[in-house]
């Protein structure tokens, strides 16, 4: 398989590299608690970062016009675990559609206007796929106007890094 150990520190910050400009124009301050003595995993670097880049994009998405948006990007330890929390400070997500983000073409982003764009509703159900593959997990907790929390876990490699 295409499976390795993965750093997702790295990854994460890649990731935030990558999207540095898009966070610049929509004046989204990123801040990050990235624990260095985090576990590797093991699983697919390609595909981890597009989960890390769904959720960051659904993100910024979600803070869209806002004023003091705010990406907070964490990882830790548990007991043989790892974890990932990526947090929003935007719209979140209304309970009636909590148990739906995960279904194929389920979007809200309907409408293109003032920069945002038409969803295809597939991030987070690829997302899902992706973490079932690596023998993860994916928790959300979002609060209307507050925000939303995603947290991934995953089983720690058991190769020391
Ligand atoms: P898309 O981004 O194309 O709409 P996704 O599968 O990535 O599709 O997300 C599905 C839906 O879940 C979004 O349309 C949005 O309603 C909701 N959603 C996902 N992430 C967030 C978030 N961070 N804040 C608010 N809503 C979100
Ligand atoms: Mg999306």
């Amino acid at each position: 398989s295409e499976f390795t150990t993965v750093d997702l520190n790295e990854l994460l910050r890649d990731t935030i590299i990558l999207l540095d400009h898009q966070f610049r124009t929509a004046q989204i301050r990123v801040e990050t608690n990235l624990d260095p003595q985090l576990a590797r995993i093991h699983g697919n670097p390609g595909k981890l970062q597009q989960v890390i880049l769904n959720l960051m994009l659904n993100a910024k998405d979600a803070m869209f016009g806002m004023n003091n948006a705010m990406l907070r990007v964490a990882t830790f330890n548990g007991p043989g675990r790892v974890f990932v929390r990526i947090q929003d400070t935007g719209a979140g997500i209304e309970r009636e559609h909590l148990n739906r983000i995960y279904d194929p073409f389920f979007t809200t982003k309907t409408k293109p206007q003032d920069g945002a764009h038409k969803g295809t509703g597939l991030g987070l159900a690829v997302s899902y796929g992706i973490i079932q593959e690596h023998a993860g997990k994916i928790h959300v907790e979002s609060e209307v106007g507050v925000g939303t929390a995603f947290q991934l876990e995953f089983p720690a490699s058991a190769t020391r890094p």
